[in-house]
């Protein structure tokens, strides 16, 4: 691209919609531009990104043996509702009528359609294995779109699924898709950590997530700097450490604390440390509420108890709900006299004469024990947080931030037998086919490397997805023997098959190189005033300075570049 007379701009100025460093380089180096909340155009420069990622994920998926076709995105209601998942994905999903009034939904994800296909093939155990992938849009009505690309409405997703007679099959398979998917990371340059997943409303066996190591990282990893473990925190076990407490139980009381709802106001209160306290709170799962009992210092872990119910979404109860079923303000409840299933965290087990509210305005009952209240579920309800026994090798755990860039399940037989995919076995037994599905999202992928990648000047593309890989500054374009050599080396490059970027305009040599910088190209060459020496500049984009080179030696400079 000659940027002269091509669509080539950038934004000085800071962007204030953007919260993210990523979203913000996006807007300024003008690769993206919102349209609307969660909702991005692709500019040339952000397109072919895109694409570049896009084809590194194809590669490896061919490479892998899985046969790409494509889906559509606008599919009758009906086939969701079949399958269970309308209910599931609930307000997540985008829906809309036909002029006949019918009603349809925007994909958020395809395994219904996916089963469909697989029909087709899908007559007896010798139709196995196979993997059929696409890589196209999809829709999810996401409450609070955010950080750029990382949280949006609209988005470019590459999904597989697997198909296998057995679970031998889907081990086989799965493992395929794991190697598969660190060759593509790999190559991009990202630093990430495979940590094992919530299985979540894609209901299946197991799941494991790729995560980009990142700051502004919306999921919280759990790993353990001595063993391999590595767990997202939604799923991550707590080991209760079981101590003999010889505490003699005392009668609970009824004290005053007006005014403290909170935990530290209460403490201060009454002078006692926040681990003595037991914390209720009150979730709606489902249609009915439930009380989650924490130890005061802890957090609930609102996956941990959608498993132990068994349900399908979880809230917090309402300010007004919360005052209904306590008959108090909230801040004030607790187990005692509470009419509704109450669910206990292990760990509190271990506690005696503990502080919780009273159901009463402006009071919290002390010396409480198990014995003063009834609960109908006990189990581990609790976040872990950082310094907690590992639960492999006992070390202590460290917590980092992840922006999720790809997930493999083991999806096992839920889909074949809620959808009808079954096959003949040997024996003529109809079996259900054992699936599993694997996700990597795009932009993501594109938001994390400039998480990961950037200083104070801009964005620092990996060489793999760069949109160009190398940019020639023409610093006096009216000077004509530094623009034909320019133009010469610029048409030589993109005959190599090398991306690259000719800034002709008529700008400042400042502007010039802030530009080529702020967009990230990893190889910059000026050609300047000491092309009258025969030399001209070599300068790696993370790198602080540049090397004068013969003008002859710069393709064989920048092939020995590449090829490293
Ligand atoms: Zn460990």
């Amino acid at each position: 691209m000659k940027l002269k007379n091509s669509f080539f701009y950038t934004i000085r100025e800071s962007i204030k919609d953007e919260e993210s460093i990523s979203g913000k380089l996006l807007v300024r180096s003008g690769m993206i531009k919102k349209v609307g909340s969660g909702i991005y155009m692709y500019m040339p420069l952000g397109f072919k990104v895109l694409k570049n990622i896009e084809e590194i994920v194809r590669r490896e998926m061919n490479n892998a043996g899985a046969a790409e076709l494509i889906m559509p995105n606008l599919m009758p209601e009906e086939i969701y509702v079949e399958s269970g998942r309308r209910e599931i994905f609930g307000n997540s999903m985008f829906g809309l009528k036909d002029r006949y009034n019918r009603s349809y939904v925007l994909g958020p994800t395809h395994e219904e359609l996916f089963v469909w296909a697989a029909k087709e093939k899908v007559k007896s155990y010798k139709d196995f294995p196979f993997n059929l992938y696409q890589i196209g849009l999809k829709y999810r009505d996401e409450p609070r779109p955010r950080f750029g690309l990382i949280r949006i409405r609209e988005f470019v997703m590459k999904d597989a699924y697997s198909f296998d007679a057995d679970y031998e099959g889907l081990e086989i398979s799965y493992q395929k898709m794991f190697d598969a998917y660190k060759k593509i990371f790999d190559q991009m340059g990202i630093e990430y950590k495979i940590v094992t997943a919530d299985t979540g409303a894609m209901g299946g066996i197991l799941s494991e997530e790729f995560q980009a190591i990142a700051e502004i990282g919306e999921d919280v990893l759990v790993l353990c700097p001595k063993c391999d473990y590595a767990s997202n925190i939604e799923v991550s076990k707590c080991v209760d450490v079981k101590i003999k407490n010889s505490e003699e139980e005392l009668e609970k009381e009824l004290v005053e604390t007006p005014n403290a709802g909170t935990i530290e106001e209460v403490a201060n209160m009454l002078n006692e440390e926040a681990s003595k306290f037991v914390k209720t709170l009150i979730y709606k799962v489902d249609d009915d509420f439930y009380a989650c009992l924490v130890p005061g210092n802890r957090d609930v872990n609102e996956t941990k108890v959608l498993k132990l119910l068994k349900g399908t979404s979880i809230e917090l109860a309402s300010p007004e709900d919360v005052e209904k079923i306590t008959n108090a303000r909230v801040g004030f409840a607790g187990p005692i006299g509470l009419n509704i299933p109450i669910i206990i965290d292990n760990s509190i087990v271990y506690m005696k004469n503990f502080i919780v509210g009273a159901n009463i305005s402006d009071y919290h009952y002390k010396n409480v024990n198990l014995k003063d209240f009834e609960y109908s579920f006990k189990g581990d309800i609790k976040n872990v947080v950082e310094g907690d026994p590992c639960p492999k090798c006992g070390e202590s755990l460290i917590f980092k931030k992840g922006i999720e860039i790809g997930n493999i399940f083991k999806l096992g037989t839920k889909y074949s037998e809620d959808l009808g995919l079954y096959y003949t076995d040997p024996k003529n037994d109809l079996k259900p086919v054992v699936m599993g599905c694997y996700g990597i999202g795009l932009e993501r992928i594109m938001a994390a490397i400039v998480e990961q990648n950037n200083d104070e000047h801009g964005i620092i593309w990996p060489l793999n997805v760069a949109p160009y890989k190398v940019a020639i500054i023409l610093i006096n374009p009216d000077d004509a023997e530094n623009s034909r050599y320019a133009n010469k080396l610029y048409d030589q490059l993109n005959e190599m098959g090398i991306d690259t970027i000719l800034d002709d305009r008529d700008v400042r040599p400042g502007v010039k190189f802030n530009d080529i910088d702020l967009i990230g190209i990893p190889i910059r060459i000026t050609v300047g005033k000491k092309f009258k020496d025969n030399l001209v500049e070599i300068k790696l984009r993370d790198e602080q300075t540049g090397i004068d080179i013969e003008s002859d030696r710069v393709i064989n400079k920048i092939k020995e570049i590449i090829n490293q």
